[in-house]
């Protein structure tokens, strides 16, 4: 039975109140044919087709009803929506799946270190399960990267190895990953929150017939549970939500990139390699590599870099950013910027650092006329020594900032310019 919603006509008063509770906006009102007899002028209409059978409206219709029951004994209208929901049977032995699984990006044949990150938090969720640290990684020419994997944490690492990975493809990425995971049955399973990671872990999830958490930034085991509570933040960073698989294994998230340490490296430990076989002849692919074609590349990589210099509103014009650029080149730092300046065309998009933005976590941050609200904060407030310029000693930068400096940054910058390149040619 799939899933079914439908209005009771004749309870139906066109009150539109289901209207504004619905996030999908799939309810509208129509006027009613004279003929129908009803009292009530209006009458909603739901478009099935994009309802996502929430329960909002029906929940909404319901609260009305109960509402004027208070005032007489049995209202003949409201308590009109009807929603039947197709019953999912769910009937998976979770005490079978076993094990942290972290997965390892390589990128053109680069190791990506999101695998570290991801390393340094499954021990912890290895170390409460009582339960392996594992790491897989997909690609051509990888078993390189075996034992980098084991001296970074994992005791195990699954060899995925064959020339039709040598670039990423979305597919057959997700085949092999998908084929392994129903073989093994691992218990939980951390994806980096990169371009690839996104891209794939929810097809994964989607073929494993289980949930996923995207994005997170933290992560735990409840010790009663055996659990994962992948949290992240939620509403515009306003919220952190901890997200739950309950009868669903593996138990996925991805994880910001930054969000976490790296895990230490501890030169020759040992671990298990497993070279994984993979039956192409079974999949049905249908997607081919044609090209890649890199970006072009004229600026330091902001998530790579250990000292970023950020403007921000306060900049006041797009030239602001010349100043920025300066300072940024002066240290040999790379340019940041704060969301108002990015939508404002100043500086585009990838150098925007903040909630929906890039994560990072430099050794010197400097942010010029940003004022530091949460949403910029989420993106840079792991930065080791952070100097705030601004004209607003209220600021909240000035209250995360190792160093405040309180003054118009057109005059307080070409200042500091002077003095770092003085330091540089004694
Ligand atoms: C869902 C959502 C996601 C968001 N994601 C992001 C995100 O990823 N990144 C992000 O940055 N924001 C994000 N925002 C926006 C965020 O809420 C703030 O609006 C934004 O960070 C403010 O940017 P700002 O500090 O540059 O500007 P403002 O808050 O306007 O601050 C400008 C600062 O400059 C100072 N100033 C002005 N003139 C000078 C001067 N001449 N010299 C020195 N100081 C001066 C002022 O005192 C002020 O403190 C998001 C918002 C929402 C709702």
């Amino acid at each position: 039975m799939a899933n079914e919603i439908f209005i009771i006509k004749e309870r139906c008063t066109g009150c539109g109140s289901c209207v504004k509770v619905c996030p999908v906006n799939c309810i509208s009102m129509t006027d009613r044919a004279k003929e129908e007899g009803v009292r009530w002028k209006k009458l909603a209409v739901i478009d099935v087709n994009t309802c996502v059978f929430c329960n909002a409206c029906v929940e909404d219709c319901d609260r009305l009803f109960n509402k004027t029951k208070e005032k007489m004994p049995n209202p003949d209208f409201f308590h009109a929506i009807v929603m039947k929901k197709e019953k999912v049977e769910v009937n998976i032995d979770t005490t079978a799946y076993k094990g942290v699984w972290c997965f390892a990006e390589q990128r053109h044949g680069q190791l990506m270190p999101t695998i570290f990150e991801l390393l340094h938090v499954g021990k912890k969720l290895s170390l409460d399960l009582n339960e392996d640290l594992s790491a897989v990684v997909i690609g051509h020419d990888v078993t390189q990267y075996a034992q980098e994997i084991i001296e970074h944490g994992a005791d195990k690492v699954y060899v995925i190895d064959h020339p039709i990975f040598e670039h990423f493809v979305d597919e057959v990425y997700t085949n092999a990953l998908t084929d392994l995971i129903k073989q093994e049955k691992p218990n939980k399973l951390l994806m980096p929150a990169s371009i690839i990671g996104r891209s794939f872990s929810s097809r994964v999830a989607i073929a494993a017939q289980t949930g996923i958490t995207a994005d997170a930034t933290e992560l735990s085991i409840n010790p009663k549970t055996r659990m994962l509570h992948a949290t992240r933040p939620s509403f515009g960073g306003n919220l952190m939500a901890t997200i739950l698989c309950e009868k669903h294994r593996p138990e996925m998230a991805t994880v910001r990139p930054m969000s976490f340490q790296r895990a230490e490296k501890q030169s020759g430990r040992k671990g298990e390699v497993i070279n994984v076989k993979v039956d192409l002849s079974k999949w049905n692919i249908r997607t081919k590599f044609v090209r890649y074609e890199a970006e072009k590349k004229e600026d330091i990589d902001i998530t790579a870099a250990e000292k970023v210099v950020s403007g921000g509103r306060g900049l006041g014009k797009p030239e602001g950013f010349k100043l920025i650029e300066e300072l940024a080149h002066t240290l040999g730092a790379a340019v940041g910027a704060s969301r108002p300046t990015v939508d404002a065309g100043w500086i585009p998009y990838k150098h925007q650092i903040g909630l929906t933005g890039r994560t990072i976590r430099p050794k010197l941050y400097f942010a010029c006329g940003i004022s530091g609200q949460i949403q910029h904060l989420a993106g840079m407030s792991s930065a080791e020594v952070i100097v705030a310029i601004n004209k607003d000693t209220e600021c909240p930068m000035f209250k995360l900032a190792t160093l405040s400096v309180e003054g118009d940054l057109y005059e307080l910058i070409p200042l500091i310019i002077k003095e770092i390149n003085k330091i540089k040619h004694k």
